[in-house]
């Protein structure tokens, strides 16, 4: 045996490591609900300590862990805890942490039923529970991918197939030059990753024949050109400003009936549909032929997790197909078939432990809660002199700006400063404005209150700067 497999046998043997790390891991979830919301300066700092050379011999590993806990855990934002509200992040509900920290120790790859028949079977169950929450096409297939960035990718490249495929045209072997075109028809307030996609399966952002969107981010239904079978067109369950859903009853009604690619990018948002109190928002959804969707955001699972459903198995799976002679087929499922990569993690894990601990109605109950936060959140922000509430609150989330731009930049630097909450900015309609995402499972009536005063004390302190200039 060499000297580094003795030692890694060695660890394994006494597990002081994994003892170790465990031992961190409990120390930090017991604290990371009360603690600043971002890291210090001071543990900002201290990162530097990671700016080394590879070391030439072999370190030992209690260093290693040790260095990871004393300087990373300081330096992590507290996205897990109930006072994040930072882009659309969502927490981690405990027992996917806890599966997630089994199936580590699996380290297994859903490639192929046959390099993880357990990866393989949770990714068939999970994949019929989705399609039963989110009322979805029966034949509908499910890829697990690492999220709605990826989701979105695989959709649209499944769309692209079908297309071309109906014209005669196989993107696989003939590529681009000279294919037939496709129309892209989508909301002026799509989400950068669509826009992403769109570049990566060269489809061009140039040709996407835009549509108008009202006040809430919603395309204006009425604007929608004339539709065809050569066209996808791409909308929205969540807007990542205000929340707000296309209306897709009417929209994918009218598309069913010209045989028109409907991608939905409902990363957040698609989750309304397995909510009683909030389905009117997805009402319509099952007429579209592709959904792409977070675990991550909503649902709280930990990071990555998205997932790509589409009702045209045929075209995702031709889209993302592979071959070669050492690839062992099953009558099982082989998830890389519909997912861009062949080896992945089996993020499927914490994904069905989530599901099959909360059910139906704990789903619903998580994600109504979030809903009734953001609500009471611009409640009270509404209540206070010098901020105002810029959007319906259909979902989770929720806009809010000052007097002017340079009140709500300096609020919003206050508020970061402070580390008593997070959340960032962005511009809703030619004006500054907070975005507050209201997507954890741990956010109390009680966190809601301590941020809304962090808020106050923001402006607070900004008036005062004002005056001592
Ligand atoms: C977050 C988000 C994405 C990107 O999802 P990732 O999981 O970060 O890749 C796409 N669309 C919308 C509407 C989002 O909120």
């Amino acid at each position: 045996m060499s000297k580094i497999q003795d030692k890694m046998f060695l660890e394994i043997r006494n597990k002081d490591i994994f003892n170790q790390a465990q031992q961190y891991a409990f120390d930090y979830i017991e604290n990371v609900f009360e603690r600043n919301v971002f890291p210090t300066q001071e543990a900002l700092n201290n990162l530097s300590i990671f700016d080394e050379e590879l070391p030439v011999d072999s370190t030992n590993a209690k260093s290693v862990i040790e260095q990871l806990n004393k300087y990373g855990s300081p330096a992590t934002t507290a996205t897990l805890g109930g006072k994040y509200f930072g882009f659309v992040c969502g927490s981690a509900v405990p027992v996917g942490l806890a599966a997630k920290n089994l199936g580590t120790y699996w380290d297994q790859a859903p490639a192929m039923n046959v390099l993880s028949p357990i990866g393989s079977k949770l990714e068939s169950v999970v994949e019929k529970w989705l399609i039963d929450l989110f009322n979805l096409p029966k034949q509908s297939s499910a890829g697990f991918v690492s999220g709605t960035s990826t989701a979105n990718l695989c959709g649209l490249a499944a769309a692209r197939y079908r297309i071309l495929e109906r014209n005669n045209w196989d993107i696989n072997k003939n590529g681009l030059r000279n294919a037939p075109q496709i129309r892209i028809v989508t909301g002026k307030q799509s989400h950068s990753t669509v826009l992403k996609a769109i570049g990566i399966l060269g489809l061009g952002t140039e040709s996407i024949e835009w549509v108008d969107v009202d006040n809430q981010g919603r395309i204006i239904t009425e604007l929608i050109p004339e539709l065809d079978e050569n066209t996808i067109l791409i909308l929205q369950a969540g807007n990542v400003n205000s929340g707000a859903f296309d209306d897709f009853e009417k929209i994918c009604e009218r598309a069913k009936k010209t045989n028109t690619w409907v991608h939905i990018d409902g990363a957040f948002g698609l989750w309304a549909e397995a909510v009683n109190d909030l389905k009117y928002l997805t009402k319509g959804i099952n007429n579209a032929t592709s959904w792409a969707v977070d675990g991550h955001k909503t649902l709280n699972t930990p990071y990555d997790c998205g997932i790509i459903l589409c009702s045209d198995q045929e075209a995702m799976t031709s889209a993302l197909h592979m071959s070669g002679s050492y690839i062992v087929e099953s009558t099982e499922r082989d998830g890389m078939f519909y997912t861009p990569e062949m080896s992945r993690r089996a993020r499927i894990i914490e994904l069905w432990s989530i599901m099959k601990y909360l059910g139906k109605n704990g789903i619903d109950e998580m994600i109504l809660t979030m809903h009734q936060r953001a609500k009471q959140f611009a409640e009270e922000i509404g209540k206070i002199r010098g901020f105002y509430v810029e959007n319906d609150i259909v979902f989770n989330q929720v806009i809010v700006r000052c007097d002017n731009d340079k009140i709500t930049e300096q609020v919003l630097n206050n508020i970061q400063m402070l580390r008593e909450c997070w959340l960032g900015g962005s511009m809703w309609y030619g004006k500054k404005v907070m975005r507050v995402s209201i997507c954890s499972w741990a956010t109390t009536k009680n966190d809601i209150t301590k941020s809304v005063k962090s808020f106050e004390k923001a402006l607070e302190l900004e008036i005062t700067n004002a005056n001592n200039v």
